[in-house]
């Protein structure tokens, strides 16, 4: 059992984390990066990758978190395999313990834990996730040009995926398990007027259908929870877009947090309640949930540091 002290802890070793060990390194603050339960994060359970900037051509994401994983590790970060399972934030500086028996101190901390999709958590599901099921519109609709699609959820981001899906898409179709939608009513608005989408109401996934041997998602039986009818549509793809839960257990108490357990920030900042606690990424952001806005955030969290620590 070891003791290791540091001006900047990163926990977390996603988009976020990778990139605040980059800048804090850089700025000779030594960091100790933790790389918790999932290394890389969200990034290394998909596959191709069109949206982070700098890359002609499609890449894929485990490949792109090594990437950013070796170069933290070539700027001077400390990459340390442990998952963190408690923390004392009451004082400086801070005291992290990993579920290794060692303790990590740290004049800093930036928490960069990430969040986790939800997945309806039926087994046809994980067949053909990453093979035509995504969690990701914004990631993955692109693949799906002149295309059939189907959206599941009744929240925000069901809608807007919808929405953001017809650019695609020929035909949208929202899913829903009840008859009315929690979404904002003038989404709800977009989303009933636009011609390519059409809604199944009161209706939950029995099975995903597809080829397999290349894996291949075909279609989707349905069952109706008022009538227990049973139906199958075809589909080229299936969006699940029922919630992220962010990884924060452990900061319970500790910080600040929104009624979604969403780490709250100063806007335009990512200070949290705790002067010298900084938080980056998916952890506090519920809108984005880019690899490029949790590296910029990530970034972000190292500056601000560095100036706390510079302060203190
Ligand atoms: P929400 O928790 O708001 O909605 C999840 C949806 O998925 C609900 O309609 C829920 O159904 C449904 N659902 C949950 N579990 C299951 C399941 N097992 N099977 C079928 N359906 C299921 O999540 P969102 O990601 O939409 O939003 C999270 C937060 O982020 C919200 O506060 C939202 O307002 C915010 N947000 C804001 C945006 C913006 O401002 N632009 C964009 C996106 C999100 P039911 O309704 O029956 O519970």
């Amino acid at each position: 059992m070891t003791t290791h002290h540091t001006k900047i802890l990163i926990i977390g070793s996603g988009a976020a984390g990778c990139t605040a060990a980059i800048y804090a390194a850089r700025a000779s603050l030594n960091p100790i990066l933790v790389r918790g339960m999932q290394p890389g994060g969200q990034l290394t359970i998909t596959t191709d990758v069109e949206n982070f900037p700098g890359f002609e051509h499609a890449i894929q994401g485990p490949w792109l978190m090594e990437q950013m994983e070796k170069q933290a590790l070539h700027v001077g970060t400390q990459i340390i395999d442990d998952h963190i399972a408690r923390v004392d934030l009451s004082k400086r500086p801070f005291t992290a313990v990993g579920e290794s028996g060692d303790t990590y101190t740290a004049d800093t901390l930036v928490i960069a834990t990430g969040a986790t999709a939800r997945w309806l958590g039926i087994e046809s599901e994980k067949k053909f996730a990453g093979f035509g099921i995504s969690a990701c519109a914004t990631c993955d609709g692109f693949f799906f040009k002149g295309k059939e699609v189907v959206v599941f959820g009744g929240g925000n981001s069901a809608v807007e995926e919808a929405l953001f899906l017809t650019n695609f898409a020929t035909k949208v179709t929202l899913i829903h398990r009840r008859d009315t939608l929690r979404a904002e009513k003038i989404g709800q608005e977009r989303l009933f007027k636009n011609p390519k989408i059409s809604v199944i109401w009161d209706s939950v996934v029995e099975e995903f259908i597809g080829t397999e041997n290349p894996n291949s998602l075909t279609g989707v039986r349905l069952k109706n929870v008022k009538t227990g009818t049973i139906s199958e549509i075809k589909t080229d793809g299936a969006f699940i877009a029922i919630g992220h839960t962010p990884n924060t257990e452990l900061f319970k108490g500790a910080v600040d947090m929104d009624k979604d357990n969403y780490i709250i920030t100063t806007p335009g900042s990512t200070k949290t309640n705790v002067p010298g606690v900084f938080a980056a990424g998916d952890v506090q952001d519920k809108i984005f949930r880019q690899a490029v806005t949790a590296a910029g955030t990530g970034c972000m969290a190292a500056l601000e540091a560095e100036r706390f620590l510079a302060g203190h």
